[in-house]
């Protein structure tokens, strides 16, 4: 008969006892809990091996042994499941921090803007005619009935000073969003002293229907040119030079006779369109022109408002709707894509 006994038994139980823990601290982590759960608690483990030590034993130490065996399996147990929760615990809290969103940063999406194309055509507008020498001046969008009419010529009978046409304000009877950007030029001539070249240009407002070549607001740009001796001939070289850089080619224009209440004589400046030589597309709907802006001689009236000397000084005077080059240069058909917000607008 082997000799054995119960206390050589425990002390074998509470080495196992200390291995199962240490390896649980050190070395469990979430891909071998299984094996060494099955080390220490499975079918197969150590102790469940300790059954064979039972034949030895004498019958009153059994139960004991059976005792002791199960207590130290039960704590080896709480011990694996406190640091196999401990390690599933630890793995969702990295998950999380992993997963966590700091909505004060930057979104990862990289995707460059793009100045908005009516902002880019200002600015290629502007730019050239600064080349030519012309000044940057600017006007208020809420104007009254003098600037925005009166000093352009612009009867108190005139239709154009109708409110189908023109947004008047609550403020005063005089007081108006402008119809136009050559109220700013009103501004600068009394301002400014014969000779100069100016330009200005911002948004203006009418009171029109939305519909694809319309919209209650839109975006002018006003050329004016005062001097001694000027005439349609050089108003003309300086539109021409202007389409010449704007379109990267010389055009063919031509001038046809308008009104305007503030210059005489007034014309319309169309240009053979660049996009088929006068041929006939989409863009010239046909026709082979396009029609690009008005223009005339300053009438003398307008010179005297702002106290310019009409005998001694002339000049010419051009206004573009920025939304028209803009739809021309970008191949746009419908003005109301500009406002849109289609993202499309600002990718390169
Ligand atoms: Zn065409």
């Amino acid at each position: 008969m082997q000799t054995i006994n119960l206390d050589e038994l425990k002390l074998k139980l509470d080495q196992i006892e200390i291995r199962a823990s240490e390896d649980c601290k050190t070395n469990l982590n979430l891909k071998n809990a299984h094996q060494i759960k099955a080390k220490y608690l499975g079918n197969k483990s150590e102790i469940s091996e300790f059954k064979v030590y039972m034949k030895d034993l004498k019958p009153e130490d059994k139960p004991a042994l059976g005792k002791l065996i199960n207590e130290a399996q039960s704590r080896i147990e709480t011990i694996f499941n406190s640091r196999n929760d401990e390690l599933k615990q630890e793995e969702i809290a990295a998950k999380l921090e992993a997963e966590k969103i700091d909505i004060s940063l930057p979104n990862g999406r990289r995707t460059l803007g793009k100045i908005h194309p009516l902002n880019d055509v200002t600015k290629d507008v502007v730019g050239i005619f600064q080349r030519l020498g012309f000044k940057l001046v600017d006007g208020p969008e809420l104007e009254n009935t003098y600037y925005n009419f009166t000093a352009l010529n612009t009867g108190e009978d005139h239709p154009a000073r109708d409110e189908q046409d023109t947004f008047y304000t609550s403020l005063s009877p005089e007081i108006l969003l402008r119809s136009h950007t050559s109220s700013i030029q009103i501004r600068a001539m009394e301002k400014l002293k014969p000779p100069f070249r100016i330009i200005g240009h911002g948004r203006v407002y009418r009171n029109e229907e939305v519909n694809a070549r319309k919209m209650p607001f839109f975006h002018q740009l006003e050329i004016m040119l005062i001097d001694e001796n000027i005439n349609f001939g050089h108003m003309k070289w300086f539109l021409n030079e202007f389409l010449k850089e704007f379109f990267g080619k010389s055009v063919n224009t031509r001038l046809r006779p308008d009104y305007f209440p503030f210059t005489e004589p007034s014309a319309e400046l169309d240009a053979e369109c660049v996009f088929c030589e006068g041929k006939g597309c989409n863009t010239c709907g046909g026709r082979g022109w396009l029609e690009l802006m008005g223009c005339g001689m300053v009438d003398p009236n307008v010179l005297e408002m702002a106290k310019i000397d009409s005998k001694k000084y002339s000049g010419f005077a051009a206004g573009l709707g920025l939304e028209r080059f803009t739809m021309l240069k970008h191949k746009i058909s419908d003005i109301r894509t500009l406002f849109n917000g289609d993202q499309r607008l600002y990718k390169s």
